[in-house]
């Protein structure tokens, strides 16, 4: 049977865009939906957006920071307008690359919600029936809230990125990432930040002695951190919203921003009814080449629930074109992920933590904690973390996690070693780079514990 497309890719995000752009190359005729902007969450509503909030974020810290080296900085003052502006405009351009390095590849884009209908059979909501001999859905994920009183009241990452006006006092909901990220770009900014989380400490999955660590610095920074809180109920009031906590205690903000995880988006996407197994979440389940319980359709990206961070998307994607495509059956690689959390300070890891390496064999710990040189002369109190988990048996390092300044650019370098397989051994006799931060690395010779 002869097929409109070789490949149609629902999704115009990190995953998809990649896929279709590196298929097309091969000669094969590709055809992408994209029922909102080029580029998806990463460009439009997540990291991009976001990295360029923390920069916004950080001047005042820069401001008050420049006294301690002599300089006088003026009135200063944060125009909210201005900033989201420079924001979006830097957004629109992005996302015209990303559809001119579509088309330039050769891509036919439909600017349109589309719905799997057969196992070779898209239709657009246009009513356009399209068929394609093999269908890749990276539609990725949407923002959960979960039922509370007044839940309409609430917003999610979505909107954040759109706010008309920057909000004077905000509750943020969520210990993730999301969450973490926006109390310290709020925060930054000059808004009164309230951060509630449901259990112990916030950063659920990292190590330890690194979650203790952001908490304790994001609290000296500004940020009311309540841990072990939750929201009981929202309510509209003249002039804001009133939160109510699990403890019966209440106060107002203007907004309420929650950050409490992401769904896969699969919602009326079709899948089901042709026999695409999801998994609990509503996740597509998917195979280690990324394809489906339908031998035509095959999943990338955060709607499959694996790792949700752009680098992921993008290097399933290209797996994807590689096994499909390119008759060379490829996997993507899931093992030690290097990751930045940009809180501030900012968090770099890869590998386990120490809890985790712990549980999983004898290990040796090294963990310096320091004041940076760069916060002596500013009159900071603020602190690095630089911590590495050493196995006893292999020497491998296991573990490398840095918190403070650069932490995401380090920690980028770091994983290539961790990939590697460096022992610590290899780690000392790498001469250290002075005088930087960094080299706290490969000058810890004594185990913590
Ligand atoms: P997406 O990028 O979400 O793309 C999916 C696309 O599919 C969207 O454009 C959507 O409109 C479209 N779509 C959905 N359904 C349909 C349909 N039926 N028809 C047509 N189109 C459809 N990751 C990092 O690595 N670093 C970060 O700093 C980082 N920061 C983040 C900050 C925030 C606030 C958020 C929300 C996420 C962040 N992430 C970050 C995660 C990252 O954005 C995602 O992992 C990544 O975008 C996943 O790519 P994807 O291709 O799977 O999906
Ligand atoms: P996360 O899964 O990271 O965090 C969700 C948070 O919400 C957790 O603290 C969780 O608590 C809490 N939570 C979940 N359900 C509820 C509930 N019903 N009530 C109260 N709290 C709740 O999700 P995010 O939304 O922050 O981010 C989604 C993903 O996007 C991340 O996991 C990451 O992969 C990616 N991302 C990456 C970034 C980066 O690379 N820098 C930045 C932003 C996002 P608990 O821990 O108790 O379950």
């Amino acid at each position: 049977m002869a097929y409109d497309y070789d490949l149609f890719v629902i999704g115009g995000g990190s995953g998809g865009v990649r896929a279709a752009r590196v298929a097309s190359q091969t000669g094969a005729k590709v055809g992408l939906a994209e029922e909102y902007r080029y580029g998806g969450t990463c460009v439009i509503r997540g990291c991009v957006p976001k990295k360029l909030m923390v920069y916004a974020s950080q001047f005042s810290e820069h401001f008050e920071d420049a006294a301690g080296f002599g300089w006088t900085v003026g009135e200063r003052s944060f125009d909210w307008a201005t900033f989201m502006a420079a924001k979006d405009a830097e957004i629109d351009r992005l996302e015209g690359i990303y559809a001119k390095n579509l088309q330039g590849a050769g891509v036919t884009l439909h600017d349109a919600r589309a719905i799997v209908t057969g196992p070779h059979e898209v239709t657009l909501a246009s009513d356009q029936v399209i068929t394609a001999r093999t269908i890749l859905v990276a539609t990725g994920g949407t923002p959960f809230i979960p039922d509370i009183v007044g839940k309409e009241l609430a917003i999610s990452s979505n909107e954040i990125f759109q706010m008309p006006t920057q909000p004077k006092r905000v509750l943020v909901v969520g210990g993730g990432y999301i969450a973490s990220e926006f109390a310290g770009i709020l925060n930054g900014m000059g808004t009164k930040t309230t951060q509630f989380y449901r259990s112990e400490q916030i950063l659920r999955g990292f190590d330890n002695e690194v979650r203790d660590f952001v908490a304790d610095e994001m609290r000296k920074k500004g940020i009311d951190l309540r841990v072990n809180t939750d929201v009981a109920s929202l309510e509209a009031i003249s002039g804001g919203i009133k939160v109510t906590d699990s403890d019966g205690g209440s106060f107002e903000v203007d907004r309420v921003l929650y950050a409490t995880g992401r769904v896969p988006n699969t919602a009326g996407l079709g899948l089901e009814d042709i026999g695409v197994k999801l998994g609990r979440k509503g996740e597509v389940a998917v195979d280690q080449y990324s394809a489906t319980s339908v031998p035509s359709i095959y999943a990338v990206g955060d709607v499959t629930d694996r790792v949700a961070l752009t680098p992921v998307a993008i290097r399933e994607g290209m797996a994807f074109v590689e096994t499909v495509f390119k008759d060379n059956p490829t996997s993507p690689d899931h093992e030690l992920i290097a990751t930045a959390v940009f809180t501030q300070p900012e968090i770099g890891t890869v590998g386990m933590g120490e809890e985790e390496a712990r549980a999983a064999e004898e290990i040796e710990v090294y963990s310096a904690a320091f004041r940076p040189m760069m916060h002596i002369l500013a009159g900071k109190d603020e602190k690095m973390l630089m911590k590495l988990i050493v196995s006893k048996a292999s020497r491998k390092v296991l573990g490398c996690h840095i918190v403070g300044h650069g932490a995401g650019e380090m920690i980028q370098l770091a994983g290539v070693a961790v990939k590697m397989g460096a022992t610590k051994e290899d780690f000392d006799r790498t001469v250290a780079v002075h005088p930087t931060a960094a080299e706290e690395l490969v000058t810890m010779s004594t185990p913590t514990r």
